[in-house]
């Protein structure tokens, strides 16, 4: 007989923020198309982009989603170009600024801004959010960074501590350890972290490792090659979060049944569309990840294009939820090389090949021009590299082959920073692409 999986609280949180007596698609949509009409007239009274980008936009006519889905996108490059043009309120009421470091040549930076409620609204999604995996008896380690006031490790402090659950704010990963150290000394059975950084560290210190019954992965793609050797040595369960900076940090969660995150649909709403078209695509199938942040006082975004691609799933949740499940993120639009024919091959076809090697600390693909794709390995020690690096090179060649014909793949061991020599948590690992 299969084990009943407790419900997710998201469930609980929802009807805690929204007031609703059930989270019924019907009852929750209709509660998300009220908060987004008021949001644009929020955003139009107050921030000088929106007032410009919906001048011909009444939003009293907005009667259902659907008039909703007819409204202009908005862009990582609207950020990029004028972050302050967003700001709702005045500058002297923000509490936090975060700079994302974007790899665009213009030397701009985005920069997201909140207010004290819009960080308070983070930390009490992240407390029903945690609850997902730890209750008060759990001892949590946080590999994120933790430092400053608003930070996300500074926040999940804060989530956690309502629960009274110990919680250790580490940072990012940058000594293994004292990592080791702190596992040990405060008899941690829970780690919030980083795939790589936590990988690395379960190859690194197994000994330590095997006292995790429960793992956090967030702010980047997951490997299911890293979930299963987790699960396989160590027995313990693995949570996805998706999430990012623009969002509020926090997006949704895994339950126990593993198997896609439930949605910050109380602050959040989510849509999949035709990245080409920009239409909405049906539940099971890929799109780009679009939100709107309708609760929030600083910055809110109106149906901001992620990068992320994704698929809201059309089987209900085995947690018994009648909440939308949104299928785990399998990658980013930017994050993918053009082979011929149109075929694309995402980041994490790497990630499933290359990571799932014990042997493998990290690794970092070039694409050099049409034909020529170089990957620097760095591993773990020498023993049977070069076999190693045939079998990667055989591999990645059969897997890039559009008929008959393939790129050529050049792999070699190389200098890649070690996972513990990270500097900024919410970068995402990518593809270079020299074309
Ligand atoms: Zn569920």
């Amino acid at each position: 007989m299969n084990k009943i999986l407790p419900k997710t609280p998201i469930e609980e949180w929802i009807l805690k923020r929204t007031g609703l007596s059930s989270v019924k698609q019907s009852e929750l949509q209709a509660y998300q198309l009220k908060k987004l009409v008021e949001i644009l007239g929020y955003t139009k009274n107050n921030s000088s982009f929106y007032q410009k980008k919906f001048i011909n936009w009444d939003y009293h006519q907005i009667k259902c989603l659907d008039d909703f889905k007819k409204l202009p996108f908005t862009t990582a490059d609207d950020i990029e170009k004028d972050p302050f043009s967003f700001l709702c309120i005045p500058q002297h009421q923000v509490d936090r600024i975060v700079t994302l470091n974007t790899s665009g040549t213009s030397g701009k930076s985005k920069r997201i801004f909140f207010s004290d409620a819009d960080l308070q609204k983070t930390v009490d999604f992240f407390d029903y959010g945690m609850r997902s995996l730890t209750d008060p008896t759990d001892r949590v380690l946080v590999l994120l960074p933790g430092q400053a006031d608003g930070s996300i490790g500074d926040l999940l402090k804060k989530a956690l501590g309502r629960t009274k659950t110990t919680t250790i704010i580490l940072g990012l990963m940058t000594d293994l350890d004292a990592v080791e150290h702190a596992i040990i000394t405060n008899q941690i059975n829970c780690i919030v972290g980083i795939p790589i950084q936590v990988l690395y560290l379960s190859r690194s210190k197994a000994k330590c490792f095997g006292q995790i019954e429960k793992v956090l992965l967030s702010t980047d793609y997951v490997p299911n090659s890293m979930v299963a050797e987790l699960h396989k040595k160590f027995n313990c369960r693995v949570f996805n979060h998706y999430g990012m900076t623009e969002m509020g940090y926090g997006g949704g969660v895994e339950c126990a049944a593993l198997n896609g995150y439930h949605l910050r649909e109380a602050d959040l709403y989510f849509e999949i569309i035709n990245p080409g078209t920009g239409q909405p695509v049906a539940d099971g199938h890929d799109g780009e990840i679009v939100f709107t942040s309708f609760n929030r006082q600083a910055m809110p975004l109106i149906r901001y294009r992620t990068g992320d691609i994704g698929a809201f799933s059309t089987t209900p949740c085995s947690c018994g939820t009648l909440l939308r499940t949104l299928k785990k993120v399998e990658g980013r639009l930017k994050n993918r090389i053009k082979l011929a024919n149109d075929r694309f091959i995402d980041l994490n076809v790497f990630e499933e090949t290359l990571l799932g090697d014990e042997n493998i600390l990290d690794y970092q693909v070039t694409v050099k021009n049409d034909s020529l794709l170089s990957i620097q390995v760095s591993f773990f020690h020498a023993d049977r590299r070069d076999e190693k690096i045939r079998q990667i090179r055989q591999k990645l060649t059969d897997i890039l082959s559009v008929d008959g014909k393939t790129m050529k793949i050049e792999v070699e061991p190389g200098y890649v920073a070690k996972p513990d020599q990270m500097v900024n948590s919410m970068i995402k690992r990518k593809i270079i692409d020299r074309r």
